[in-house]
């Protein structure tokens, strides 16, 4: 049994990945300033005694002291606001988290002698002009717009762990997340999925920005969490960059089609503002997932939007 760190447990990957190493009999401590994760999503395992969940901002330098006297062997960084609308509403937060948040995980696992994931993010390569994105494209980021309160952070959070890497010998490895989605995700996140799904049910306007033209490629979480742990898992991944994301590329149009077939929802399409810095394509090359980790997504779109819709169906029906 090994004692497992996870920061941002109550949030929509923390959640699944605390449940996912419960289940596989880990000892897991879930760490969460409930800013955008909620308490609900830990439900399932609240009463678990594999399970203990602490409440703390991990910017500040005290938040860890209660591990002090424990063993950890493993810590997955997963704590930031990821959506738009959240973390361009915490800006500096947001900063903060994957900064100076990052730097004190990383010295907890240099203490512990443990091994460290950051959740970095498909951002890291901004609105790319190469495509698809392998890990060696360094990117195309704005620093002076809204998404650089993200897109930077977690560049320089990834920067923490290549000198933890070189200077600490401690086991690092980044994942390059791609959009990730399934229940679990906020009905008011803000991202796409959460809000089509959520507008389709409920018969709303489905709101395109822009054209719907810019691409996104999505992955069904139970693949994320999959992938995230075989990372953690693989030492040849030690100070390693890799994409984790599906390679099957849809516009954002064709999503808000899909969703409205599935859902067979007479909700309307309408088109507003494409945001500031909104990417236009992304996709990711997953050759060095599929050569260090043998790992590859399993679940299309389609199918992982059907499990996503009786998610929400459910939810809505509890809670309108
Ligand atoms: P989320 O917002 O659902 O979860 C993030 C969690 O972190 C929340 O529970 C929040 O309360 C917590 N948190 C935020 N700041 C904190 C702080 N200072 N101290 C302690 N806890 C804090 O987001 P998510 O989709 O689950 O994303 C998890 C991680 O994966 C993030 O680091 C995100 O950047 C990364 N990521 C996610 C995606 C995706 O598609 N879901 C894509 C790329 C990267
Ligand atoms: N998007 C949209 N309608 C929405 C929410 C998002 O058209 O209601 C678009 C957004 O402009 C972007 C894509 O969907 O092009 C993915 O947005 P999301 O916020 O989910 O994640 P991002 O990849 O932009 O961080």
């Amino acid at each position: 049994m090994k004692h497992v760190v996870v920061t941002g447990a109550a949030g929509f990957l923390g959640s699944h990945l605390v449940k996912s190493l419960i289940d596989q009999g880990h000892q897991v401590t879930g760490i969460d300033n409930l800013s955008t994760g909620v308490s609900k999503n830990l439900q399932e395992v609240a009463n678990s005694p594999l399970f203990f969940f602490r409440e703390a901002d991990v910017t500040l330098p005290d938040s860890l002291d209660f591990l002090v006297d424990q063993p950890v062997d493993e810590v997955y960084h997963l704590a930031s606001p990821a959506s738009p609308k959240f973390y361009q509403a915490d800006s500096i937060g947001t900063i903060w988290v994957n900064t100076r948040g990052t730097y004190h995980l990383l010295e907890l696992a240099r203490t512990k002698g443990a091994k460290f994931l950051f959740s970095s993010t498909s951002e890291a390569y901004g609105d790319p002009e190469v495509h698809p994105q392998p890990e060696s494209y360094r990117g195309n980021v704005n620093t002076w717009g809204p998404r650089a309160c993200y897109d930077e952070a977690k560049r320089l959070g990834e920067v923490f762990c290549y000198e933890y890497y070189t200077k600490h010998s401690v086991p690092v490895k980044v994942a390059r997340i791609f959009n990730t989605y399934s229940s679990g995700l906020r009905n008011d996140d803000g991202r796409v999925i959460s809000n089509f799904v959520t507008q389709a049910l409920t018969g709303q306007d489905i709101t395109v920005y822009g054209d719907g033209s810019q691409t996104r490629s999505f992955c069904y979480v139970d693949d994320n969490i999959r992938g995230l742990q075989q990372l953690m898992a693989v030492d040849s991944a030690n100070g390693e960059i890799i994409n984790i994301g599906n390679p099957t590329e849809y516009s954002v149009l064709e999503v808000a089609r899909l969703v409205k077939e599935l859902t067979q929802s007479d909700s309307n399409l309408v088109f507003l503002p494409l945001p500031e810095d909104d990417p236009k394509v992304r996709r990711p090359v997953i050759d060095k997932a599929r050569e260090i980790l043998n790992w590859e997504p399993e679940i299309g779109l389609e199918e992982g939007l059907k499990l996503t819709i009786g998610h929400y169906r459910a939810m809505l029906q509890e809670t309108p």
